[in-house]
């Protein structure tokens, strides 16, 4: 590899900064796409291509440092790969197509700082792992470590599924207006997918356990954070009657 373990270091600390920069620049303006999607950001393409063309460098990225690994005998090497080349294989090929979002747009100026995120982010995390990860003796504290990790990132990847799908599933084929979701974790919160998000990638760093991957966890809640409390903005202007005891996106806090 011809970045140093040092190296790697440096820059996700760096990376970490950005996003420490990022985080109230996004509290006052809105990524336009979805609900808040504006024609004034340039030019627009599909928003199912969008996504596909968004986050499938994630996935190729880390597959390339997966095959070029030299580790890939150790079990909990393969664990943390699989994790995130499972997310990514939903999140690239199978989410975008499942949207009910035919004829919407997305600037292509978000598709394009979307991928920049993703190749970054896949870079410094594909090639730590692929590297300079050592998974091949567990100890007690990595097993521990591997346990809860793995049982925040399960947690998290399933409240977010569901939570997508529900959301998904609230307009009928055909439909693009939007509806105000009931039941299950959307009785306490706006943004429960948002919320399995940062549950999934904490529960990567945790199980990761290096300087990368808790950059991961710092960008996704420097990204969805402002996100959920301007949808739950967003929901109260839009609905009168929104539920008013909900919060937007950590049950009973925020
Ligand atoms: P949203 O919750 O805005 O939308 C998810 C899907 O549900 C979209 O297809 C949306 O349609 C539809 N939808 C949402 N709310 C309603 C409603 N009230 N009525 C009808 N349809 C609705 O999620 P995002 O698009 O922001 O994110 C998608 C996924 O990507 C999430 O799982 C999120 O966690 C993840 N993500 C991760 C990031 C990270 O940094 N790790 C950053 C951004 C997203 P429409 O598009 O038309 O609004």
């Amino acid at each position: 590899m011809f970045l140093s373990n040092h190296t790697l270091n440096v820059l996700s600390i760096a990376w970490m900064a950005i996003a420490l920069v990022i985080f109230p620049l996004l509290l006052k303006v809105r990524a336009p796409y979805g609900r808040h999607t504006r024609t004034t950001w340039g030019p627009m393409i599909s928003n199912q291509l969008g996504w596909f063309v968004m986050e499938i460098p994630s996935f190729l990225i880390i597959l390339f440092f997966y095959i070029k690994s030299n580790n890939i005998t150790s079990f909990y090497f393969n664990i943390v790969f699989w994790l995130w080349l499972f997310h990514y294989i939903h999140r690239a090929m199978i989410f975008p197509f499942m949207t009910r979002t035919k004829g919407k747009k997305i600037p292509v100026v978000i598709v394009l700082m979307g991928m920049f995120f993703n190749f970054v982010n896949a870079f410094l995390n594909g090639a730590y792992m692929a590297y300079y990860f050592d998974g091949h003796s567990i100890t007690l504290v990595m097993f521990v470590r591997l346990s809860v990790g793995l049982l925040l990132f399960v947690l998290g990847m399933y409240i977010n599924i569901r939570s997508d799908y529900m959301l998904i599933n609230l307009r009928k084929t055909g439909e693009t207006g939007y509806k105000v979701p009931h039941g299950w974790l959307f009785e306490y919160i706006s943004c429960p997918n948002y919320f399995g998000e940062m549950l999934e990638w904490l529960g990567f760093a945790v199980l990761a356990w290096n300087l990368p991957a808790l950059s991961f966890f710092v960008w996704t809640v420097a990204n969805l954070l402002p996100r959920a409390l301007s949808n739950h903005r967003w929901y109260y202007e839009k609905f009168p009657d929104y539920p008013s005891e909900r919060k937007a996106v950590i049950p009973f806090i925020l």
